[in-house]
């Protein structure tokens, strides 16, 4: 039987102490000075803005906005801008604690930083939005920059935003900057593919994971919940090399056909709101439902803190790849390890994003944009050598996919830091 640990913090962790027990977990396997891991537990600096905005009635109206510095020993600060009314100061810094990690585990030249508007999108109008994003732009001005700290989409925020944001620096700067921010408009220096590629790395991720415990991609059953940008392009990414999706989810609920869904033929969030529940399937369910299917693996894509001491015993995966940033708690992961059921975590699965994000700042710096193709191959082998370098730990270490891939991550941090010096 398994238990939920009752030392274990309460449910819904913060992401900043879900960081630091992460850091601390791998930390136990190196052999890292106390110093550097007592510095990797804090930001290296947190900024909160005040925003005027002009509504569209003409009055004004005061926002705050946050940036988060988690650590740049390995390169410019990197993370996405999350516009929604729950973004603080300390969410800022344990997200950016996780772009250090995940920055680190797929060995790209970027330290970790976060950071938002406390504001719920959905109540401005375009124009509202547009005077927000530049007016934000300007406030960080002094702090970001290609070679300093370069913001991306995040929750809230799309290639629109990104296209402001980095018009409202280049006026000020007075030149054009498209490296400042990723997740642009190809139109504007932004990369083809940058918007299936958390999606994609999700389902090479996944094909790798499945070839490493001898299942064969065709004989496999899936359930992905939230079909939105990362769960539907890991689906089609899946069900295209003839795995069987067998159920998916939006926010209202889940389809389910045991022959298979047709991926390509529900249309996701983006492309019609509300169609994935309206689907016509055989059997519907909830997404509470969806979780305990009796799948090979299970892609939770949508939300965080899905998987809970509450569900995480009767989950009937055999394995769980996470598309979503951290939809496992800690008290799942440990019931999950007992159990025995792999989890590999979001930092590797879901990092093909910031690795096209990457690919972005190089195209924009040398002026020279990358085709479809190149971008979804160069993708492809970073993912790969992500996954053997994560793989090698697994393999030489008693440890869970989740503390594997942070000791790779960790252990590239630290090398970075000690010759460095942290100049304490
Ligand atoms: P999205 O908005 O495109 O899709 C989210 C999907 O989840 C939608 O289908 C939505 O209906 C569903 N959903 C929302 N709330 C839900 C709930 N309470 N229960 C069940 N389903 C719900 O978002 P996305 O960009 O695909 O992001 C999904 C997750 O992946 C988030 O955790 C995000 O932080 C993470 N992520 C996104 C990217 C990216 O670049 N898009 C990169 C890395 C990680």
């Amino acid at each position: 039987m398994t238990t939920a640990d009752p030392t274990a913090e309460p449910e819904p962790e913060s992401a900043v102490e879900t960081a630091r027990r992460q850091l601390e977990r791998a930390a136990a396997h190196l052999d890292v000075d106390d110093g550097i891991v007592e510095r990797l537990r804090h930001p290296t600096s947190v900024y909160r803005v005040t925003i005027p905005v002009e509504r569209d009635d003409g009055s004004t109206e005061m926002f705050t906005g946050y940036r988060a510095h988690h650590d740049s020993v390995r390169g410019p600060y990197k993370g996405g801008l999350r516009y929604h009314p729950d973004v603080s100061e300390e969410e800022s810094i344990g997200l950016s604690m996780w772009m250090t990690w995940k920055c680190a585990v797929m060995n790209l030249p970027f330290g970790g930083a976060k950071g938002g508007i406390v504001v719920d999108p959905k109540e401005l109008s375009s124009d509202e939005k547009e005077r927000l994003t530049r007016r934000f732009a300007e406030e960080l001005r002094p702090i970001i920059g290609p070679m300093k700290d370069i913001p991306a989409p995040d929750m809230g925020t799309d290639p629109a935003t990104m296209a402001w944001f980095m018009d409202a620096y280049s006026m000020q700067e007075g030149e054009t900057t498209p490296g400042v921010v990723t997740g642009k408009p190809p139109v504007v220096g932004g990369s083809y593919g940058r918007e299936e590629a958390p999606g994609r790395s999700v389902g090479i991720i996944t094909r790798e994971a499945v070839d490493y415990y001898g299942w064969d991609l065709e004989d496999l059953t899936v359930a992905v919940q939230g079909f939105g940008s990362v769960g539907a392009n890991a689906a089609r990414y899946l069900d295209d090399r003839g795995a069987s999706v067998v159920a998916v989810s939006d926010v209202d609920g889940a389809i389910y056909d045991p022959d298979g869904l047709d991926t390509n033929d529900v249309e996701d969030h983006d492309e019609t709101p509300g169609m994935v529940s309206g689907y016509d399937a055989p059997e519907t369910m909830s997404n509470e439902e969806l979780l305990e299917l009796d799948v090979d693996v299970l892609i939770p894509a949508a939300i965080g803190n899905v998987l809970t001491a509450e569900n995480a015993a009767n989950v009937q995966a055999d394995m769980i790849v996470e598309g979503a940033n951290g939809p496992t708690t800690s008290t799942a992961g440990q019931i999950f390890e007992e159990r025995d059921i792999p989890v590999i975590p979001d930092i590797l699965a879901n990092a093909g994003g910031v690795t096209v994000s990457y690919f972005e700042w190089l195209q924009d710096i040398n002026r020279r944009a990358w085709s479809l193709e190149r971008v979804n191959q160069e993708l492809e082998e970073e993912m790969l050598e992500a996954w053997r370098a994560v793989r090698e730990e697994y393999d030489s270490r008693d440890v869970t996919w989740r503390d594997a891939t942070y000791i790779v991550a960790l252990s590239r941090i630290a090398e970075a830091h000690e010759a460095r010096g942290l100049w304490p």
